[in-house]
């Protein structure tokens, strides 16, 4: 048999297992995309400062090293640039349909097929369903009374309004995520004033960065070996933050203390600043960052950071539970993304009328991320517990790519749709419940973290134990007979 394979997003995942799948010959692939073109979180997210945060010989395919990055660190410009030279040079375009975004899909268990709908009333059918939906690719807002009612220029962080100067405003900033400390720094260059609201300060860390030269970049083509060394060396480093995490309080402790003098020494220009940040939960519960100009930015006279929790946002700004409002003309919403609720709002079901929301309304769970019973011939890529607290989430990308391309060889070998055993899924997601409940994670609040507590989003382990076990295994899956229409 020869699958016809529809890929849902266009982003590191969906392009990690098209490049996959075609190397094993497959070759009817349609990449459905909403947006405009490939790119996913890095085409989305275009505010002033953003950079991975885990450096580019890292955060990119192993299969396709980069000579050219610009720095370490780098910035989303470059990133952009590499997803779409991977995409051209690995000719995807073709199997792309852009500005085409997914509301539901159905699995047709008697023709074993997937009836795929899109938002413009068009429709395909695939015989197997990969979403590559991102963790994080749904923006999320504070829900705070008033929010309707600003007066003045909102937008969300990963909406980014380019086309609202800055220049001498009034900007209020809500959330000190990722997002936030990368781009407070630019904002505080333009804003006539800038104040940032914190509910719970990030742990920060040095940021080694630095600027690849063209000798450097020379060096990296002429001898790809030194890329692989500085790949793998940061692979241990990065590494080296789950293991504190997860298995070594020892490390933990060294990391935190690394995290206090630089804090310290970065806050020390003004008064309090210091108290203001320094986290009060155990490093590693949310994303440690790397950061040198945040807490500087912070200090600058314009620059306020205000602690006391947000009861309103008015007309005129936000205001907070000590009764003060902060006025502001422009308000940024640095809140972060839905993580948890997954492949949302795509309705994905059964001609049975069973739907996948039923079966996650505790929460979001697949084996090893990927497979869910009673789901045939779906494939999800960067699903529930396959993030990474501390490591780059496309090595996770690029096993779920291999497991994907063994098992689309395995269903057109077999000429019948599989699905995983349920028994499987669940003595996987039990294992890792447990692991996550006794977890560092469990001890702030978090986006790794539904409201209940349940954490849907980390895988518990390090990323080789991740793609050690995530390898494809046809003992895991059981052909799925069609039903009698
Ligand atoms: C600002 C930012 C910085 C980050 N930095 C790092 C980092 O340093 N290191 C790290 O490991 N991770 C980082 N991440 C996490 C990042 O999400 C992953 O590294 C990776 O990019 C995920 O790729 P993806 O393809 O799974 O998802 P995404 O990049 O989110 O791509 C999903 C794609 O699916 C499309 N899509 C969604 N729904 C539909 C639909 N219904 N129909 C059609 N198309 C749809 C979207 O438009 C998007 O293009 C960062 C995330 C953000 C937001």
């Amino acid at each position: 048999m020869k699958p016809r394979i529809a890929i849902i997003g266009a982003g590191f995942g969906g392009i990690a297992a098209a490049i996959a799948l075609r190397a094993r010959g497959h070759d009817d692939i349609t990449i459905l995309e909403k947006g405009n073109d490939v790119g996913g979180v890095w085409r989305e997210n275009t505010y002033p400062g953003a950079a991975c945060d885990v450096p580019s010989p890292l955060y990119s395919y192993s299969f396709a090293p980069n000579p050219h990055w610009p720095h370490r660190f780098s910035r989303q410009p470059a990133i952009l640039d590499y997803i779409r030279q991977v995409a051209d040079h690995y000719d995807l375009r073709r199997h792309l349909r852009l500005g085409s975004e997914v509301t539901s899909a159905t699995y047709d268990q008697a023709g074993g097929t997937w009836h795929i709908e899109l938002d413009g009333g068009e429709s395909l059918t695939a015989d197997i369903l990969i979403p590559a939906v991102g963790q994080l690719s749904r923006p999320a807002f504070a829900n705070i009374p008033g929010r309707e009612t600003f007066g003045g220029v909102s937008f969300h962080s990963a909406q980014w309004r380019h086309d609202v100067d800055l220049t001498g405003r009034r900007v209020a900033v809500i959330g000190t995520g990722a997002s936030v400390v990368q781009f407070v720094p630019e904002v505080a260059r333009q804003a006539g004033a800038l104040t940032v609201f914190q509910r719970s300060a990030p742990y920060l860390l040095p940021r080694p960065d630095r600027r690849f030269s063209a000798r450097h970049a020379a060096v990296f083509e002429r001898l790809p070996v030194t890329e692989l060394a500085e790949r793998a060396t940061w692979y241990a480093v990065i590494e080296s933050l789950t293991v504190a995490w997860l298995y070594s309080a020892p490390l933990a402790r060294t990391i935190r203390a690394i995290s206090r003098r630089h804090m310290r020494r970065q806050a020390q220009a003004k008064p309090g600043l210091f108290e203001q940040v320094w986290p009060d939960y155990p490093i590693g519960c949310k994303r440690a960052l790397f950061s040198n100009d945040y807490l500087p930015a912070l200090t600058q006279p314009h620059v306020e950071l205000v602690t006391d929790a947000i009861t309103a946002i008015t007309p005129a700004g936000v205001v907070t539970d000590d009764g003060r409002e902060h006025r502001a003309d422009v308000l940024i919403w640095g809140t972060g993304f839905t993580a948890t609720e997954f492949l949302a709002p795509i309705d994905i079901r059964r001609s049975d009328g069973h739907r996948l929301a039923d079966d996650w309304r505790g929460g979001a769970h697949a084996y090893y991320g990927m497979a869910v019973p009673g789901f045939p011939n779906l494939q999800i890529m960067y699903g529930p517990n396959t993030n990474t607290g501390g490591g780059s989430v496309i090595y996770f990308l690029e096993a779920q790519a291999q497991h994907v391309a063994d098992y689309v060889d395995h269903v057109a070998r077999t000429g019948v749709p599989h699905a995983v055993r349920p028994e499987v899924e669940a003595a996987v997601d039990d294992e890792v419940q447990t692991r996550l409940a006794g977890s560092v994670w469990t001890q702030c609040s978090s986006w790794y973290r539904q409201a209940d507590g349940r954490i849907p989003t980390n895988w518990p382990g390090l990323s080789r134990e991740y793609r050690r076990r995530a390898a494809f295994d046809p003992a895991d899956y059981e052909p799925v007979p069609l039903t009698v229409a």
